[in-house]
């Protein structure tokens, strides 16, 4: 079939509905952030596939290097041999390492093969079994990831027991813990310092705890950036007890979307292993992980790898992405266009003709850009800004993203809470924001009314 009325309704038969989809739109092309559908629509993309393609969709001289790559050799085994994109993107990332320490690399296919490996690297260093994850926290979807997973159940419901040995701590946002929205960003952290500390005397003993897993923004649990003090603090605890490794999920967060190139140079924290994948190739499958020799080097050979693990044109890719990233001003660009979303989603915010008041928050850092609505059903949320008599309606999230989409603005939704959250290209015009700003000032409009 090539209709579009055809492609939905094979898709609607006969692919698994364990696969949620937004609408049914049947992308045919992409380029920068527009996106043009099967039937003809044009659509603004504030998803990015997931902060996948940071340089937009279709960045040329990433398809140059795909297809150079392609027309060459597609499929080098890497237990087989070298390839020289597979070396060349190595010598790349060291330049690019928040720290020199870091400096022994795997390539995997995606972000949860990766997260299966760095658990296996943590537990065979340390010769240790327990891992402690972050309340909220999202790492993957297959099996050892799953189990490090506690943003929502519906990603595991029904298909345990997953792997034991995980232990949860709490992270400092006000929801999950369930005090106060005007709960001081200080109070949070002590709170948060103070689960750690108890989990380590109640429940997982030191000697047993191999790993601290933790997204320096959490991504699907909300997009609530990690406090400085907070990742002070886990530092502190993993020197304290010796090996400990502290595991930083920087899948979502990496390769520039934060407005550094990787998030935890925003604390001056030293993590001992970080994970990576989405941003970095622009869009081609691939994954990775980096720590220091020493700790990659406790494992044995043939106990890391995959038939497709490094694949030569995603590595390829990967490597045109990080060029392009190395030699151009991203970053800039990330905080410029940071600041002008924030200070835009503030202004509607703010402003209560327009339903500002059903907004509780504006929240995120760089390009990670989120809104969280009020909840009907919760009594945590700020009392300053309760606004009209009015009974607000559940999943308000959904509402105004279905409303952008109406207007061909494609956005997400995250977490538990009423969260819709923006992650662009990197690339993006002020033009596009201002579009972007308009269209959710409209939606948020129609909502509210
Ligand atoms: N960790 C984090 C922080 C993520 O955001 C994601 C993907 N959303 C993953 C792990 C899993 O990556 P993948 O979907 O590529 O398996």
């Amino acid at each position: 079939t090539t209709t579009t009325q055809g492609l939905q309704e094979i898709a609607h038969n006969h692919i698994t509905k364990g696969l949620g989809r937004l609408r049914d739109h049947v992308f045919k092309e992409g380029k920068g952030l527009r996106v043009l559908t099967t039937d003809g629509r044009k659509l603004l993309d504030f998803t990015s596939g997931i902060g996948v393609t940071s340089l937009g969709h279709a960045h040329p001289d990433v398809t140059e290097a795909i297809i150079a790559q392609a027309q060459s050799i597609i499929h080098i085994q890497c237990a087989i041999a070298l390839s020289e994109p597979y070396v060349q993107l190595v010598e790349s990332l060291l330049t690019m390492m928040p720290d020199p320490s870091l400096d022994s690399f795997f390539f995997w296919n995606s972000g949860s093969e990766a997260v299966e490996a760095a658990i296996k690297v943590a537990r065979a260093s340390t010769k240790r079994n327990n891992i402690v994850v972050m309340q909220g926290g999202y790492h993957g979807r297959t099996s050892g990831a799953a189990a490090l997973t506690r943003s929502k159940t519906s990603f595991f419901k029904g298909t345990g027991p997953l792997m034991p040995c995980v232990y949860t701590t709490a992270f400092p946002y006000w929801h999950p813990m369930g005090v106060p929205k005007e709960t001081s960003e200080e109070e949070l952290v002590r709170q948060a310092n103070l689960s750690i500390d108890n989990l380590l005397q109640q429940q997982s003993a030191p000697e047993d705890t191999a790993a601290i897993f933790v997204e320096p923004v959490i991504g699907e649990g909300g997009y609530v950036p990690a406090p400085k003090a907070f990742l002070q603090h886990l530092r502190k605890v993993c020197d304290k007890h010796g090996i400990l490794l502290l595991m930083l999920d920087e899948i979502q967060t990496g390769f520039g979307r934060t407005g550094k190139m990787f998030a935890i140079e925003h604390s001056g924290v030293k993590p001992d292993l970080i994970i990576y994948a989405k941003g970095f190739a622009n869009g081609m499958p691939i994954s990775g992980i980096v720590t220091r020799k020493e700790i990659m080097d406790s494992m044995p050979p043939g106990s890391l790898g995959g038939t497709y693990s490094g694949n030569v044109v995603a590595c390829a890719a990967a490597l045109a992405t990080t060029t392009y990233m190395r030699t151009h001003d991203i970053l800039g660009n990330v905080n410029e266009r940071s600041e002008q979303i924030f200070a835009g989603l503030r202004a509607i915010q703010a402003d209560t003709a327009n339903g500002g008041w059903m907004i509780e928050e504006v929240r995120g850092k760089g390009l990670m850009v989120a809104m969280e609505f009020k909840d009907p059903n919760s009594t945590l949320t700020s009392s300053h800004s309760k606004g009209p008599n009015v009974t607000l309606p559940p999943n308000l999230n959904k509402l105004v993203q279905d409303a952008c989409m109406d207007r061909g603005l494609l956005t997400l939704t995250t977490s538990i809470y009423p969260v819709l959250r923006m992650i662009p290209a990197l690339i993006l015009s002020e033009a596009d924001v201002e579009e972007m700003l308009s269209t959710m000032r409209e939606a948020v409009k129609e909502v509210a009314r």
